[in-house]
C-alpha cells in the first residue's frame, strides 16, 4: 500500500465520546508497510468507573481494567508504534482526537496524517447502504467472534483493506487512498512515464475518458507542468479529484508559445464542449461603456452590447468588459471606490439605490451644496475608467507576430484590428506562410493582406490575449515584414 509509507491501524475503546473528559481503555495498533507488521495491545485503566452501556457493548467490565497500565504507562511505547505513521482508523476523527487529547497531557503533540476507513469505504463503494465497520464485515464476509474490542476493530480494518485493494485493483486502491491523505497521485489509468513522455513545451492538451470522452481542454506555458497540475490539485471530493477519477488518456499538442496556445484554446474551446469544465467565458458578446454627455453637459454612462463598429475612425473613447453582467458589477464596483453617483451617471434601474455620499446627503435635505460641477464629475468619471479603456489598434495595417518556443518550433499570427486571421509558419525559401495544419493554401503576404479585409466579430478573449502579449512579442506590420524576419524561421 503506496509504496515505502509505514501506516499505523489503530482503534480504542473508551469510557464515553467526549476526547476532552472520557478516557482510553484500551488500544490496538498493527503497524504495517515496508517490511514491517508488528501489533500492540493492551487494556488501560481508565482510572474511572466504566457505563454500564459500554461495558455492555465492549464486554469490558470495571473488575478487567483494575490493576491494568494506566496511560501513563503505555503512552511511551504506543508513542514509538504511532510516531511517523499514517493514522488508520475507522471514523478516524475520534480515534485522533483521543490520541491527541491524550498525548498532550504528555507533552506529545499528535498530528498525524490520517487515513479514514469510513471515508475510503464511502468512496470505494458508495452504493453500500452501511460502511460501518460491522456492515462492512458482513459485506466482505470477514468474521470475527468479538465486536468493539480493540484488536478485532483493527483486524476488521486490515481485512477491508485487503479486500479493497485486490477488489478495485492496486492502482484505483492507491489513488482514492492518496486523495484522502492529500498525497500527490496520478489517476489509476496514467502512469508516470505517460506523463514523463509529455514535453514541457508550450501547448494546449485534451484529457480524454475511457471511452474517448473529452473531458477538459487546456493550455499551457508547460504541458508537463500543467497537465500533473490537474493530479496535484486533486484531494477528497474536489472537482479535480472527480476529473483525475475519470481520465484515461491525455492528447496534446505543442504549439510555440503562450499567445498561440490562447488563440488555439479559445478556437478550440468554441467547438468542442469539454465535459468536466465550467462552460468557457466571453463566448457571448463583450459589453462596451461609452461615455455620453447630455445637452445639459451631464456626463452620464451607456451600456451597449458589442464594439461599436466605426470606433476606429470615430476614437470614441469606451470602457470594455467581458460581458454585460461584468461591466454592470464593476461599475458599481469603481463608483464606490470613487464616490460617484450612480444615479448622476443615469445606470441605475428601478428600485436599485444609490450609495454614495451626494445621494445620503440628498435624503438629509442638505446635499445639493456639495455635488460637483459637470466639467469635475466627468473628469472623475473618466478617471475611474481608466483601466478599462478599449486600446485602439495601433497599427494602420495587418501584422504578424513572431512567437518562439525557443526549441525551434515559431508561429507567425495574422492579426488585424485586434481579431485573429489565423497561425501560420513562415517559410522563407518560398516568401509563403504554410497553415499549422497543411490543409489550406499557403499564402503570400499580399493574400494575407487580403484575409484581413474579411469581416470578422471582435472577440473580447483575444483582444485581452493579444493585449498581454503586446510588448513582449515581436509585432511586424505586413508592410515591414522581411526576409531578415523571415531568415529566423528556416533556422
Ligand atoms: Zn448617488
Amino acid at each position: 500500500m503506496l509504496g515505502h509509507h509505514r501506516f499505523a491501524l489503530v482503534d480504542l475503546e473508551t469510557t464515553g465520546g467526549q476526547a476532552s473528559q472520557d478516557h482510553i481503555m484500551e488500544a490496538a495498533v498493527r503497524v504495517i508497510g515496508g517490511d514491517v507488521d508488528l501489533e500492540w495491545q493492551s487494556l488501560i485503566d481508565p482510572l474511572c468507573s466504566v457505563p454500564s452501556f459500554i461495558q455492555g457493548l465492549t464486554g469490558i467490565s470495571n473488575s478487567m481494567l483494575r490493576g491494568k497500565p494506566r496511560f501513563s504507562d503505555v503512552q511511551e511505547t504506543l508513542w514509538s508504534y504511532l510516531d511517523g505513521a499514517i493514522l488508520v482508523a475507522h471514523n478516524a476523527r475520534f480515534d485522533a482526537g483521543f490520541l491527541r487529547a491524550n498525548f498532550a497531557r504528555y507533552g506529545r503533540d499528535y498530528r498525524p496524517r490520517v487515513l479514514c476507513t469510513l471515508k475510503l469505504a464511502r468512496t470505494l463503494y458508495p452504493d453500500w447502504p452501511k460502511h460501518g465497520l460491522e456492515a462492512i464485515c458482513a459485506r466482505i464476509g470477514f468474521y470475527s467472534e468479538v465486536h468493539h474490542r480493540a484488536m478485532a476493530d483493527v483486524d476488521a480494518m486490515k481485512a477491508f483493506l485487503d479486500y479493497a485493494r485486490a477488489d478495485k485493483g492496486e492502482a484505483v486502491f492507491n489513488f482514492e487512498v492518496g486523495l484522502l491523505l492529500d498525497l500527490p497521485v496520478l489517476p489509476p489509468s496514467i502512469r508516470q512515464a505517460d506523463i514523463d513522455a509529455i514535453p514541457c513545451e508550450p501547448g494546449i492538451y485534451r484529457l480524454l475518458g475511457e471511452a474517448g470522452e473529452l473531458l477538459y481542454l487546456g493550455g499551457a506555458r508547460s504541458l508537463q507542468e500543467q497537465v500533473l497540475s490537474h493530479f496535484e490539485n486533486a484531494t477528497g471530493d474536489s472537482k479535480a479529484a472527480k476529473l483525475a477519477r475519470r481520465v484515461d488518456a491525455v492528447q496534446w499538442q505543442i504549439l510555440a508559445g503562450e499567445l498561440s496556445a490562447g488563440l488555439h484554446l479559445s478556437a478550440a474551446l468554441r467547438h468542442e464542449k469539454p465535459l468536466l469544465q465550467r462552460r468557457a467565458k466571453a463566448l457571448g458578446k463583450p459589453c462596451c461603456v461609452r461615455f455620453i454627455t447630455e445637452d445639459s453637459g451631464e456626463l452620464q454612462l451607456r451600456l451597449r452590447s458589442g464594439l461599436p463598429a466605426n470606433i476606429a475612425q470615430t476614437g470614441e473613447l469606451v470602457g470594455l468588459f467581458r460581458e454585460r453582467k461584468h461591466a454592470k458589477t464593476r461599475i458599481r464596483e469603481l463608483a464606490k471606490e470613487h464616490q460617484l453617483c450612480l444615479r448622476r451617471l443615469a445606470v441605475l434601474v428601478e428600485g436599485e439605490l444609490c450609495e454614495c455620499g451626494a445621494c445620503a446627503l440628498t435624503a438629509e435635505g442638505a446635499g445639493e451644496s456639495a455635488v460637483a460641477s459637470a466639467a469635475d464629475f466627468a473628469a472623475r468619471v473618466k478617471a475611474a475608467f481608466a483601466g478599462y479603456l478599449y486600446t485602439p489598434w495601433p497599427f494602420a495595417e495587418p501584422v504578424l507576430i513572431h512567437e518562439d518556443n525557443g526549441a525551434g518550433f515559431s508561429e507567425c499570427h495574422l492579426v488585424y484590428d485586434w481579431r485573429h486571421f489565423g497561425s501560420f509558419r513562415w517559410n522563407a525559401e518560398r516568401g509563403q506562410l504554410l497553415e499549422l495544419s497543411g490543409s489550406a493554401e499557403p499564402l503570400d503576404l499580399a493574400a494575407a493582406r487580403r484575409i484581413c479585409e474579411q469581416t470578422q466579430e471582435f472577440r473580447y478573449e483575444h483582444y485581452r490575449l493579444l493585449r498581454a502579449f503586446q510588448h513582449n512579442l515581436k509585432w511586424q506590420p505586413l508592410s515591414q515584414f522581411t526576409a531578415t524576419i523571415g531568415d529566423e524561421y528556416t533556422a
